[in-house]
Order: structure tokens, then sequence, then C-alpha cells
């Protein structure tokens, strides 16, 4: 063969190969590729918790899905359902406590949310720890902080208000008195701090509302926020304070476990992150099992019997590969892994760290 056959042959070799991978991936976009698992591992049907579920994060606040709430907890053996969109702001908790009560007395607790618009106004903590204190003489048995503190709510300085902002000591203050815990969501997962460039891990998530990102100068970063949270966890240490989301870092356990050793009114719940924790399950179950008595159940999605069954399957069962979209929303593209905790385990996270905490309750 002379040498210029042998060159002829190789480019021929070589378009064919470009042909090929061409009609391969020519047209597919990434964020098309919605790959079937090949797996065959072990699916549990879990159609209801082992131990009656106390949910402690949910938004019951379109009143007219009461009823259908009710349907769906029963379905998935959910004995209680904490709604934190008991709003301040037009007293809009008082309708959403009539409305739950009248459906179910005991069913459902209603938190309130205080009117943070009113940041400006002279003596805001004060009047707002007042009307907490006729909420909860209504029946309201929590304080839910949103992440617009820290993120969102600038007073009339132009400045964003910040966890520890001396204006909201009253409010603290107020739950220790009346023995009712904090819900507090601040932040938000770690990728939506960092830039939404090829390398962000939340890509999909954060380029269909790329208002989630907070990445940027007019945002404080993710640290700053959470050291504010945790300057109040520890200025008010007779007030408990619930860290929705595992404490708004699931993606560092390590962390999270030296807040528990540190402020002991600290708790976290697992709500919308069992895909941060079932990526890491070594870890995550070896952290149940040490701070069994400081985790609580909680969902933040719109309630579904489904969606319960995936927490369920996540805390029960040592199934793998599990696809946790339907628990929530796409949070990444990973799978995660059952953490099959014990008995003892299950029980405090579903519902008795819970109990313990509305044992509080003074009024
Ligand atoms: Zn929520």
């Amino acid at each position: 063969m002379t040498y210029m056959h042998k060159r002829s042959n190789l480019l021929i070799v070589f378009l064919m190969i470009t042909v090929v991978l061409t009609a391969q991936t020519g047209d597919l976009k990434l964020l098309d590729w919605q790959p079937v698992s090949q797996m065959v591992v072990k699916e549990t049907k879990i159609v209801k918790a082992k131990f009656p579920v106390i949910d402690i994060h949910s938004h019951l606040g379109r009143l007219e899905n009461t009823e259908k709430y009710l349907e769906e907890m029963d379905k998935a053996g959910v004995w209680k359902c904490v709604s934190l969109d008991g709003k301040s702001k037009d007293d809009f908790y008082k309708e959403h406590l009539k409305v739950s009560q009248s459906v179910s007395e005991d069913r459902f607790l209603v938190f309130f949310r205080p009117d943070m618009s009113k940041i400006n106004e002279p003596n805001f903590g004060v009047n707002e720890a007042k009307k907490l204190e006729e909420a909860v003489k209504l029946g309201a048995r929590g304080l839910k902080i949103w992440k617009d503190l820290g993120l969102g709510i600038k007073d009339k300085s132009g400045k964003l208000v910040t966890v520890d902002d001396p204006r909201l000591d009253p409010i603290w203050a107020k739950c220790a008195e009346l023995g009712i815990p904090v819900e507090i969501h601040i932040a938000d997962p770690s990728a939506f701090f960092t830039p939404l460039d090829k390398y962000n891990e939340r890509y999909d998530e954060l380029g269909s509302h790329p208002d989630w990102s907070f990445f940027g100068d007019e945002y404080p970063s993710k640290e700053e926020i959470l050291e504010a949270r945790n300057r109040v966890i520890k200025k008010h240490p007779n007030t408990i304070f619930i860290g929705a989301h595992f404490g708004a870092l699931p993606e560092n356990l390590k962390v999270v476990g030296e807040w528990l050793d540190t402020y002991p009114n600290f708790y976290v719940d697992i709500d919308a992150r069992i895909s941060e924790l079932g990526r890491q399950p070594y870890t995550a179950r070896r952290f149940f099992l040490k701070y069994q008595d400081r985790i609580l159940f909680g969902t933040d999605t719109p309630c579904d019997a489904e969606a319960y069954r995936l927490y369920f399957r996540f805390l029960e069962t040592d199934d793998e590969y599990i696809d946790p979209t339907p628990a929530h929303k796409l949070q990444g593209r990973w799978m995660i892994y059952g953490l099959y905790l014990p008995d003892e385990v299950l029980e405090k996270v579903y519902n008795k760290n819970a109990l313990k905490i509305f044992d509080r309750f003074k009024g």
C-alpha cells in the first residue's frame, strides 16, 4: 500500500467517526437530556410512615385547599401539619386560624409571620410582638421568619435589614416568653450564592428561576447571613430556633453539627433538603444518629401523599439511587440513597422532637 493510500484510508475512518458522533450528540442539549437509569434496584413501597408524622414546614395559605390537605395527610399517615403562612399583614393569620380550626381542631398548627414591611415604623418590634401575642391567644403556635430578612427587606436608609437587626429583638424575646418556637428560613442553597455558569451544580434550577440567584455585590455572602442568624440564636438562649432546610447548610454537615453543639436552643428540619442529605448517605446517617434529638421532619412541598412517601422511603429504607425530584422539584442532577434509620431515631424525627418543643408552650 502506498503512502497516499494509507492517508486516504485514515481520512475516511476519521470522517466516519465524525459523522457518527455528530449524529449521536449534535442536536441534544444538556438541558434536554433526560437519562433513564438502567439500574435494577430495590424499590420499597411505603404507604404510611412508621410513626405518626408532624410536618413542621408546610404552606397552607391557600385556605380553600385545607380540606384537601387533610385528605392527603390521612393517606400518608401525617398526624399534624404546621402552616407557616399566618401572616400578620392585613391580619391574615386570623382567617387562617379560623379556617384551619374549622377543618380540624388539632391537626393543623399555624405559625405567625411578622410584617417586615413595617420595619421603619417606630416600635416595630414591640408592635409585632404584641400582635404575635394576640395571635397566640387565638391559637398560633410559633413564629416564621423568611429569607427576605437578610436578602430582600430594606429599611428607609436603603440598606438590607440583617437577621440580627436589634429592631427584631422584642419579637425573639416574646417567643421565649410565650414558649413558642421560631421556624427560621435564612439564606438558600450554597449554589444560589455562586456564579450562574457551567460550574454551578444547580444550573438547571437557577436557569429556570434566575431570580433565585443571590450572587453579586448587592447581596451579602451566605456566610455573613448565617453568622448574623447565629448571633441571634446566641443572644436569645431561651428562644427555640428551628433552622429550616437543615439549618440552611446541608451541604456541610460538619458545620451544622458544630452549631448544634454550640447552641442548645437550635434545631434543624429536613424540609426540601433530602436531595442534599441523600447524596451523602453515610455522613447523613451518622449525623442523624448523633443528633437524633435535634432534627425535625418537614417537607415544604404542596401537600401530596406521594411526596410524603418519598420522604418516608428516604428516612426508613436502604433503597438506592432514588430520584428525589417528585418530593420537591429538580434540585441538582443526582440521585439519593436511603438512610434506614432505626425506629427510635425515626420516631424522634417524625414526632417526638416536635412534641418536646411544643410542650414548652405556656399559653
Ligand atoms: Zn417554606
